[in-house]
């Protein structure tokens, strides 16, 4: 069986009916005080954790007595807004205890759909990972409206395990996988392992297989093993109720349904960059950066010596060499009208010469597909 210790980068989502005691409607603290104990455990082993909470609209709901049925839009902006409160601290208490930081990110559709968005929140959190602290991340109910609303953790969950180049996304769910029939109703339901393809036969089993209270369900499990797989990065299903759930996976030791990509987390990013967007500008580059970059380095303003075009940080440029050669192609960290102030220069001289300090690589090399 697949288990989590090989991970380096794990992402954990946590689904509401999970956290939340369904009758009580407060946190089930010996199961989070379980599940932190597992994540203390792989934090120790070196691998970096980011955890997706759900719950915090149960959780508020709790707190301000508003009546059972569904919510409206607002009550539900509010609710999110006591809960969340509630739900950070307690991971940041429970956490604590293991002398682990605790971070609160609270993203919108737009931080992952919007490429600058996207960048300033993986940088964030590639920060925070180095920092050695645990990022838990909600989606930001209060002022999402529905039209620019994630509305599940699933997807969101998927979407940061890509923006984070994570090798694992496991969803904490109330179901161990995947089955061919809804097995609560169907005693003939089979459970699959392995997906190595979300299939329309797989899209049709989830269909009936929907399970959950919260906003997840299996159809937004699938979405979410499209996006994670697209960006290398393998996903579980796990039955997450019981006090040790994390546990038991990681030793391998629980049922789940894993969902393999073909390709590794840089690669399919990689891919990404080179296929799926125009260039917006062009950057020079010296016989040094030629060999720097044919070593796998990253492409330092010194080495840059004219820039074409007009592009915004995030967008994607091609690199040439002076004979105007096509070398690599990738995201670069400045606005063109920045990189004209820094090229050439080193980089420590960048916060005098822009005002503020950005990264030293003007593109880094996770971000670079040479040709
Ligand atoms: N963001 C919502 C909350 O924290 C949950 C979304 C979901 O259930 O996936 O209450």
């Amino acid at each position: 069986m697949t288990s989590l210790t090989s991970s380096r980068r794990l992402v954990v989502k946590i689904g509401s009916s999970i956290l939340v005691d369904e009758k009580k409607g407060t946190i089930r603290h010996e199961w989070l005080e379980a599940l932190t104990r597992d994540v203390a455990r792989l934090h120790k082993g070196g691998c970096e954790i980011v955890l997706v909470s759900s719950g915090a609209i149960r959780l508020g709901r709790t707190h301000l007595k508003l009546p059972s049925g569904a919510l409206k839009l607002e009550e539900s902006q509010a609710a999110a807004a006591t809960g969340q409160i509630r739900l950070a601290h307690a991971y940041q208490e429970s956490l604590a205890r293991h002398g682990i930081t605790v971070a609160q990110v609270l993203l919108t559709l737009d931080d992952s759909e919007e490429r600058r968005r996207y960048l300033n929140a993986r940088q964030t959190m590639g920060t925070l990972l180095g920092l050695k602290a645990i990022p838990v991340i909600n989606e930001n109910d209060t002022v999402a409206t529905d039209e620019i609303r994630f509305g599940d953790n699933d997807r969101l969950g998927a979407r940061v395990a890509e923006m984070i180049s994570a090798d694992t996304l496991v969803l904490l769910s109330d179901i161990d996988g995947l089955y061919t029939a809804d097995p609560r109703s169907n005693k003939g339901a089979q459970h699959i392992a392995e997906i190595r393809e979300v299939t329309p036969e797989i899209e049709a089993m989830a269909g009936v297989a929907a399970s959950e209270l919260s906003n997840g369900g299996m159809v937004t499990k699938l979405m979410a093993g499209r996006i994670a797989m697209a960006a290398g990065c393998r996903m579980a299903i796990a039955d997450g109720r019981a006090v040790g759930a994390l546990g038991a996976l990681i030793d391998g030791a629980a049922r789940c349904s894993w969902f393999l990509p073909e390709a590794s987390p840089l690669s399919a990013r990689k891919k990404w960059i080179k296929g799926s967007l125009k260039s917006s500008g062009t950057l020079v580059v010296d016989d040094g950066a030629v060999r720097a970059l044919s070593s796998g380095k990253s492409l330092l303003p010194a080495g840059v010596t004219a820039i074409d075009g007009e592009f915004k940080r995030g967008d994607v440029v091609d690199v040439k060499d002076k004979k105007g050669h096509t070398l690599a192609r990738g995201l670069v960290a400045y606005a063109a009208e920045d990189a004209r102030r820094i090229a050439g220069r080193k980089s420590v001289e960048i916060e005098k010469l822009l005002g503020f300090r950005g990264r030293d690589e003007i593109v880094h090399r996770d971000d670079l597909v040479v040709e």
